[in-house]
Order: structure tokens, then C-alpha cells, then sequence
């Protein structure tokens, strides 16, 4: 009889008869056919995430962009783009991959700090819906080269609301002191700077608060904030279409429970009702609640190394493949891929083969594997991939795309010619 049972947080992922399941494809068939390390998404996943901002928004006038950065692969950028979403990027090589996955320009948006003149020229070009402007300089830089290219770019401004979304340091992004956004007090200033700017025409007012944030409450503070400022700078006769969230909304790494986006958007919608804002152009970015538990990384265990102090497992994936653990210390679950009967558990630190101490992707694990087995590194859809790099020499994996069981190889493993190939001696 075959017993399915599904991992928490995880409804993709299921163990049937010992062996974990994605969808209707064994791992191990997959780590088999394709190597390790290797991700493995599932697109039914990311269609449900994206189905509960839908719903949440639904009967509104809003628009979803996929903040790109969280996984930039071509495969899954068109899996959203078939679904109607719009993206948020923040370079031009993410434009180029948005139009390159069937990106309507209009629903793309442009975030960061950062924006060069080029990548500026290249979004007026493309038409792209918005630019999301951080700073009073940058204003000044994109009326400019919207005025050379005979163009009126569509401005939002970001304001830094100072709510504190109770995150890790390095993912709270709407505090004083952190490099994002226009302050709060300086809004009203900034939006009158930049109406009498003649290359650029203001659509919207936009924040993003921070990332993996695991309550409603930093919402409704940052929402709150906005619809302040909102009455205050249409008071000065200043017209705002649009108002963006931005994103952030969390997912279960290891036992969070954050509001599903559905039921966020409930709340969110019944606070923007009833302050009168309910009929607004609503834009959302988000990135890691549309990816993040749709992917596995699936990796061969090489050694067990005992230890006076620990136990390690040393494993084929790395802090170059998963680099979460080391940059924010995160936490992801780690499981066999085969259940192993009869095999007592050794609590082990899961290890990669590169020459940093902090190349580890799980603490203190207790798992009972023998060299050879499979294990699969679960929530690894965002900010692992887009972030992985050639660290030590090491190739970058190659990824699948599973729905039902069909899978789809949608990047090749990088080989030893495609590192050496911007390089001369
Ligand atoms: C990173 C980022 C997002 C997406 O954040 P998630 O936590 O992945 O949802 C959205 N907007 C901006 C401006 C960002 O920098």
C-alpha cells in the first residue's frame, strides 16, 4: 500500500513508500538522470502562490510584479509571465531576462538604488511601466536621460515608511539608517522636486519594507504610513495613481506560520476601504512567497567524517550553490531523498566541499545517510540560484522544471569551458 505524506509547509512534496516525491516525480530518478546538485521546481507551486494574490486582489485593479531577483532562471520567469504577472526588477540584465521570458514592458516595473544611465535608456526603450525612484539625485539623472531620449519616464517614488517588519537585519529594507528609499519626512519635498521635473510624469507612490516577514501587523503600520502621506501630498496637488506594497511576505523555512497573501490582501484591502483608497491602482513585488518552497536542491552526500567535537556530512552542493546559510545564517530543512530502515540517526553539521567555515548548509542534523545517498536541501526557489556564483572553481548547477510528472531541464550544468570563457591570459 503506498502511504503519501506530505512535508510540512511543502504540499509538493510528498514521501511515498520511503522516496520523496515532487509533484508525481521521484527525486531520486531525477538526481539520477540529471546529477547533483541540481534544483527542482515545481510549477504547480509557484501557479498556487501566484493564485493567492489573485485571489486576495481580485475584483481590484492591481497588478503583481514578480520581484525577478528572487530566481531570475528563464524557465521560471515564463512560467509567471504565462500566468499574467508583471515583474520588478533591478538591473538591466534583469529586463533582458523578463522580455527574454514574453514580459509585457508595460506591467514591468524598476526598482534599486542604484540605476545607471544606461540601464535607464534601456527601460525608456523597452517602455517599461514604472520607475520606482529612491533617491532626490536619481530624480534629477532620469528626467535627464528621459529628456534625451525625447521620452517622459513614469515615476512612483520609494518612501522608507521607518516600520520595522521584525525581520533579519540584512532583509529589512524600511527602517532610518538603511540605504533604501526616500525618508518619510523628506516624501512631500521629494514628489514636489520631481513634478516640476518635465522628463518625468508621476504615476504612483510605492515602499517595500523588508523580506521574509512573518506577520500582517508591519503591513498595516507601512500601509497606514502611506495613506498619510498620500492625503498629504495630493493636498499639494500632486495626483498618485498607483500604490505599491512591495513584497517580502514569508514563507515556512522551518515552522513560520505568515498569513497566506490571500488573507493578508484581506486585511490590507479592508484597511484601504475603509480610509477611502479601496478603488486605488494596487501594485505587489513579490519574490520569495512566489518561489520559495516550489524548489528543492537535491545533493549526494560524498563523505561522513566523524569528529571529536561533530560529525560532518559532507555534501556535493555548496555556499557558491545555497548561499543563504552562510550570508544570513538561514535555516533549511534537509532531508534523505530514500528513507534509510535500520539505520540509526548521527547528528551531523551538513558541510560543503568549499574552503570557508562558513561553507555549511545545515547545524546540528540528525539524519541517517551513507555516502552516495541523495539528500534534498528543501525552500531553496529564491535567493539561492540568482545568487549562486563560481566560487572555488565550481560549476553552477543545472535546474528542472517538474509539472505532474513531466520535467523539463531549463538550465544546463555550467561546464569547465563555459567558466573559462570570458577570461585570456
Ligand atoms: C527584493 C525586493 C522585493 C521582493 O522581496 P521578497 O521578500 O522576495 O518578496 C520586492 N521589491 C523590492 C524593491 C525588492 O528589493
Amino acid at each position: 500500500m503506498t502511504t503519501l505524506v506530505p512535508l510540512p509547509g511543502h504540499p509538493q512534496i510528498a514521501r511515498r513508500d520511503g522516496v520523496l516525491y515532487i509533484e508525481n516525480i521521484a527525486l531520486d530518478t531525477l538526481a539520477r538522470e540529471y546529477g547533483t546538485p541540481l534544483f527542482v521546481y515545481s510549477k504547480q507551486w509557484i501557479l498556487d502562490a501566484l493564485d493567492a494574490y489573485q485571489r486576495g486582489l481580485s475584483g481590484r485593479d492591481a497588478l503583481i510584479c514578480y520581484a525577478v531577483k528572487a530566481n531570475s532562471t528563464l524557465g521560471v520567469l515564463r512560467v509567471l509571465a504565462q500566468a499574467g504577472c508583471g515583474f520588478d526588477i533591478v538591473s538591466g540584465g534583469e529586463l533582458a531576462r523578463a522580455l527574454a521570458a514574453g514580459a509585457d514592458p508595460a506591467r514591468v516595473i524598476f526598482s534599486g538604488v542604484g540605476k545607471t544611465r544606461a540601464e535607464m535608456r534601456q527601460a525608456l526603450d523597452a517602455g517599461i511601466g514604472c520607475f520606482n525612484v529612491e533617491s532626490e539625485a536619481e530624480l534629477e539623472v532620469l528626467d535627464a536621460v528621459a529628456r534625451q531620449t525625447g521620452r517622459r519616464a513614469p515615476v512612483s517614488l520609494r518612501i522608507n515608511p521607518d516600520v520595522d517588519p521584525k525581520t533579519h537585519p540584512y532583509i529589512s529594507t524600511g527602517l532610518k539608517g538603511n540605504k533604501f528609499g526616500i525618508a518619510h519626512e523628506r516624501a512631500l519635498a521629494a514628489y514636489q522636486h520631481a513634478a516640476r521635473l518635465p522628463g518625468l510624469e508621476i504615476i504612483g507612490i510605492d515602499c517595500h519594507i523588508g523580506s521574509q516577514i512573518t506577520a500582517a501587523a508591519p503591513y498595516l503600520d507601512a500601509l497606514d504610513r502611506m495613506l498619510d502621506l498620500i492625503e498629504r501630498i495630493e493636498a499639494a496637488g500632486i495626483a498618485l495613481r498607483h500604490i505599491d506594497l512591495g513584497g517580502g511576505l514569508g514563507i515556512d523555512y522551518n515552522g513560520e506560520t505568515p498569513p497566506s497573501a490571500e488573507v493578508l490582501w484581506q486585511q490590507l484591502l479592508a484597511r484601504l476601504d475603509a480610509r477611502g483608497f479601496g478603488q486605488r491602482r494596487l501594485l505587489v513585488e513579490p519574490g520569495r512567497s512566489l518561489v520559495g518552497n516550489a524548489g528543492v536542491c537535491l545533493t549526494e552526500v560524498l563523505y561522513t567524517k566523524p569528529g571529536a567535537a561533530k560529525n560532518f556530512c559532507i555534501v556535493d552542493a555548496a555556499m557558491n550553490d545555497l548561499p543563504r546559510p552562510a550570508m544570513y545564517e538561514a535555516f533549511h530543512r534537509i532531508e534523505p531523498v530514500r528513507a534509510r530502515a535500520g539505520l540509526a540517526e548521527t547528528v551531523y553539521d551538513v558541510v560543503g566541499p568549499i574552503c570557508e567555515s562558513g561553507d555549511w548548509l545545515g547545524r546540528e542534523r540528525a539524519l541517517a545517510v551513507h555516502a552516495g545517498d541523495w539528500l534534498a536541501v528543501l525552500s531553496v526557489g529564491a535567493y539561492c540560484m540568482s545568487m549562486a556564483s563560481n566560487y572555488n572553481s565550481r560549476p553552477r548547477a543545472s535546474e528542472v522544471l517538474v509539472s505532474g510528472a513531466q520535467a523539463t531541464l531549463i538550465r544546463r550544468r555550467e561546464t569547465l569551458a563555459d567558466q573559462l570563457r570570458c577570461e585570456s591570459d
